[in-house]
């Protein structure tokens, strides 16, 4: 990429440089001509100065000696060449552009082929004092040259020019890909973090579903075996299977929720809920186990509208509401309230159970993570409640957090974006 991008920059630079150069000759060599006309103007403004009178030989004479590379033409008003530089001239001038103009402004010029000499030459011509014509001509081709010499120079500062220009281009394309080459490094070190993530995934899922699986693996065997003969003791074998096939249901359906909210959900335009409404639906739904775990569950609030799905609101409170319940002690309480705040649902979940640690306050959230790995599994969760209500939270655009004391309890706060005016 970055040769790439050098040879861009480069080959821009160059043609500015190009056409900067070739500017640059055009008006050198359009600045040449000027000095040329202005040498030959003041030349004849020098012989006119000399006498009032015309001396065609005598002035002839002297410019063929002072500048053997310029020609002199002396011509009468009716155009008859009075003296040459080069010699006898038969032919009659009045048609020449440069002598007419001459004639009627005091000045003239012209640039063309000489019919004289056949090369392309600059005029200048000037009406004398005594009204006779000097006109002084010299070769284009010497302005040319001149032009040339210059043009070298020219050519020398391109290339110094382009040179600089390589360097700077490798630096700039260095500087331009640098952000792009780190930016593309990140994604690929993103792309790793979520393969490393999603195999974790894979494997912590595949080792909850081994523990139910090797315990009804184990009930079935004993069952086959025919080494449980007391109708009882197969009857307590068969609902242990139940519960561990309940347990793998609950988390295979979990592992569905997480992936569809990681993956595929989007919230849809057409979506409200009543909020206090919801958390009743999950109240009523944990009464029973509430009251067997002998905590008190209480709802209360306003009534709030948020454009959020219906079945996952109410999942969310579940979730929340049920942790409350199972990470508290007989005599303990779970409060629920919902209120309006500047545009935002307010939902909080408040229980005086056995709270969470400082240090696992931010990992709860993690897929599978448990406080107490043991004691926590056996209170039969998945680990992925709050992941899933964290997801949920997300993606609508909301916020949760906690805050919890060791023995005294957690509140969890959430709030999501209500509908206004609800
Ligand atoms: P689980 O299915 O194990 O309850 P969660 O994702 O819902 O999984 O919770 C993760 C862990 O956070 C739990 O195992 C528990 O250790 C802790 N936790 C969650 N809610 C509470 C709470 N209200 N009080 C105390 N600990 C909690």
């Amino acid at each position: 990429m970055k040769k790439r991008l050098t040879t861009y920059f480069f080959l821009i630079a160059a043609l500015g440089i190009a056409l900067s150069s070739a500017f640059g000759v055009w008006s050198y060599r359009e600045r040449e001509v000027a000095y040329a006309r202005q040498t030959l103007s003041e030349l004849l403004s020098l012989m006119d100065a000399q006498a009032y009178d015309t001396d065609p030989e005598g002035w002839t004479d002297q410019l063929r000696r002072a500048a053997p590379d310029k020609r002199l033409t002396i011509i009468a008003p009716d155009g008859a060449v009075l003296a040459d530089t080069y010699g006898e001239v038969e032919e009659n001038h009045a048609d020449r552009p440069e002598f007419q103009q001459a004639l009627e402004t005091g000045w003239g010029e012209a640039q063309r082929e000489s019919e004289t000499t056949g090369e392309t030459l600059l005029y200048e011509a000037k009406r004398f004092s005594d009204g006779n014509v000097g006109r002084i001509s010299m070769a284009i081709s010497s302005v040319n040259a001149l032009a040339l010499r210059g043009l070298a120079g020219f050519l020398a500062a391109a290339a110094a020019a382009l040179a600089l220009m390589r360097l700077l281009a490798r630096k700039l394309a260095d500087k331009t890909a640098q952000p792009l080459e780190e930016r593309r490094e990140a994604l690929e070190e993103a792309g790793e973090k979520l393969q490393t993530v999603r195999s974790e995934f894979a494997a912590n899922v595949s080792h909850e579903l081994k523990t139910p699986l090797t315990s009804i693996k184990g009930f079935t065997d004993m069952l086959s075996s025919g080494m449980v003969k007391d109708p009882e003791d197969q009857k307590r074998f068969i609902t242990m299977i139940g519960v561990e096939v309940d347990r793998l249901i609950e988390l295979i359906n979990d592992v569905l929720k997480i992936s569809e909210l990681e993956s595929v959900a989007m919230p849809q335009p057409d979506e409200h809920a009543d909020v206090l409404e919801a958390a009743r639906e999950a109240g009523s739904y944990l009464e029973q186990a509430a009251r067997d775990a002998q905590v008190a569950l209480r709802v209360s609030g306003e009534k709030v509208q948020a454009p959020v799905s219906p079945g996952r609101l109410r999942e969310l409170f579940l979730n929340l509401m049920e942790n409350g319940v199972k990470y508290n002690r007989p005599g303990g309480r779970v409060d629920v309230a919902v209120k309006k705040k500047d545009g935002w649902a307010v939902i909080t979940v408040k229980d005086t159970g056995i709270g969470i640690p400082p240090e696992s306050q931010e990992r709860v959230f993690e897929r599978f993570y448990r406080v107490d790995k043991g004691r926590d599994r056996k209170t039969g969760g998945t680990g992925l409640g709050l992941a899933i209500v964290k997801h949920i939270v997300l993606l609508y655009g909301g916020r949760i957090r906690l805050e919890s004391a060791p023995g005294r309890g957690t509140a969890f706060t959430v709030e999501l974006p209500a509908d206004s005016g609800a």
